[in-house]
């Protein structure tokens, strides 16, 4: 790891400093929404058995210092990020060819390349398409060269659930609080000048873009009322997040529902024509017509338990309601893609963004990331992931979201010996970002943890796009803006980064 550029941030804090701290930053969490369910461990169903706590989402009790140069590039490529992928989205053929390498040994892939090949048989009715993206970044410091700046590096690319934008937008005003009350020292207090803390306008930002989408569905094919569909898991411990968006939705009269995924064969019909229809368990005798599917369930496996769960997410992909995402811009989010795409000299990107500027910032964001199979450099990458010494710089990962997936370092070649060689093109095998050395204070159920941390910035982005048919094969994008960003920061000795899986905290920036 490169050595901190700011080592003595965050301040040590007296006990009486780190008390005003922390009672001001509980209190505004739960005012805020700032919250999360607690766990079974944290407290039992015997303690809270009608289900009513909550408690402060792992939250840094600083912002963490970012660069400000990487953090504006972040930004700054977002658009030609989301125009990336909704013609990556609008390109079944080529996506098809992705898709192939991996069919026969990825059931899942599989079985969501199926539901599209179903759809696409009796024909799609819906060609209005959404995309909620995240880009997610480190801060990469060539640990073998001094002096160089550091530069932003893309950890992978989200197109399906990407979370934490309602709870992000809050972060960044809670520390900016702690700052206004002065909770903080002097010290940080210079830090934090005007200006190096940007506010996410994440929760508001994303909200817009399921509310853009609604509007775009155009008139309802039935007499019912019209709504937006929150496809979430039961139960969801990160139920805040998305709580902020459904209400920044009925600030401007957007009604939304949370289905549990589970239950969308009993409370959603389609009609003849693939209007899909909710009807609220509550009140059965007034149905709505839902313009847009909004998923933040159904990207891993443990979501279909039951073969019913695929039927399910086959009637949501036939129905009229615009999809985010639909199956295509699904597997889109596959990290076969982002490896094709990183590939030196591949023609894919600048097919895809011809904006020759655009294409070479994007570009300038990829880390090495290399194919499992037989290719040239699938057989270098063998070597590299079977060797110790070797395997020491990469991380080996499937096809898989929502975090806990990923093999690292020296246990890569371990794993793969317990793997079919036919299996290993099923992965991809990234080098390492190695960020530089932070520290922060991470409140978590309660407790202060204190160290050295690693911090992730995800931007997010907002694509509303047209896909082509016939003629017009190209499709059109209609709606494309950054939609502001989320800091997620972890202990330094943990690999993973996920909040909702247990390993990091929300955080926000503080640009130096
Ligand atoms: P998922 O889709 O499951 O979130 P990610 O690719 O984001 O998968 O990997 C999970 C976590 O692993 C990231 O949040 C990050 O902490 C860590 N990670 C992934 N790729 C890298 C990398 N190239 N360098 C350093 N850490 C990484
Ligand atoms: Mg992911
Ligand atoms: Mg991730």
């Amino acid at each position: 790891m490169a050595p901190s550029l700011f080592p003595d941030y965050p301040p040590k804090l007296t006990s009486e400093q780190e008390q005003y701290l922390l009672s001001n930053l509980k209190d505004w969490s739960i005012a805020h929404g700032l919250a999360v369910r607690p766990t079974a461990s944290f407290v039992s169903q015997k303690q809270d058995p009608s289900g009513v706590l909550a408690t402060t989402a792992p939250v840094t009790l600083f912002p963490s210092l970012f660069p400000r140069a990487c953090f504006e590039e972040g930004l700054a490529i977002q658009q030609a990020f989301n125009e990336l992928y909704s013609a990556i989205s609008r390109d079944e053929n080529w996506l098809r060819g992705i898709v192939e390498e991996l069919v026969d040994i990825d059931d899942f892939v599989a079985k969501l390349w199926g539901i599209h090949v179903t759809v696409k048989k009796e024909g799609y009715v819906q060609d209005l398409s959404l995309g909620l993206f995240r880009s997610d970044y480190m801060v990469h410091i060539d640990p073998s060269v001094s002096g160089v700046s550091p530069a932003l590096k893309q950890v992978e690319f989200n197109t399906i659930a990407s979370s934490f934008g309602g709870l992000s937008s809050q972060v960044s005003v809670l520390h900016n609080y702690l700052s206004k009350i002065n909770a903080y020292p002097h010290s940080v207090a210079s830090i934090i000048k005007s200006n190096s803390l940007p506010q996410s306008k994440s929760a508001s930002s994303l909200a817009a873009g399921l509310a853009a989408a609604h509007k775009a569905y155009g008139s309802p094919r039935t007499s019912y009322p019209t709504c937006i569909l929150f496809v979430v898991q039961d139960p969801e411990r990160n139920v805040f997040d998305q709580r902020h968006l459904e209400y920044s939705l009925l600030e401007v009269g957007v009604r939304s529902f949370r289905l549990p995924f589970h239950r969308t064969l009993s409370d959603t019909k389609l009609e003849s024509d693939r209007t899909l229809v909710y009807i609220p368990p509550n009140s059965p005798s007034t149905p709505y017509e839902i313009t847009t599917a909004y998923f933040r369930a159904g990207y891993s496996p443990d979501d279909y338990p039951n073969p019913e769960d695929w039927t399910a997410r086959l009637q949501l992909e036939r129905s009229r309601a615009i999809k985010c995402p639909s199956i295509l811009t699904h597997l889109a989010g596959c990290k076969k893609v982002q490896q094709v795409l990183a590939t030196p000299h591949s023609p894919h990107l600048k097919r895809f963004l011809p904006n020759d500027a655009a294409a070479s910032r994007v570009l300038a964001t990829f880390a090495p990331i290399y194919p499992l199979d037989k290719s040239d450099s699938g057989m270098e990458a063998r070597k590299l992931a079977t060797t110790p010494e070797l395997a020491q710089r990469y991380v080996l990962k499937p096809q898989r979201e929502g975090g806990g997936n990923n093999v690292y370092r020296k246990t890569i070649p371990e794993f793969l010996k317990t793997l079919p060689e036919s299996h290993w093109p099923a992965h991809i095998l990234m080098e390492m970002i190695e960020p530089p050395a932070l520290k922060n204070a991470i409140l978590r159920n309660g407790e202060v943890q204190k160290g050295g941390v690693i911090g992730e910035l995800g931007v997010y982005g907002v694509c509303l796009w047209k896909n082509g048919s016939g003629l017009d094969n190209e499709g059109k994008v209609l709606e494309n803006w950054e939609a502001g960003y989320l800091l997620r920061t972890k202990g330094d000795q943990s690999e993973e980064g996920g909040v909702a899986a247990g390993f990091g905290a929300v955080d926000s920036c503080c640009l130096v």
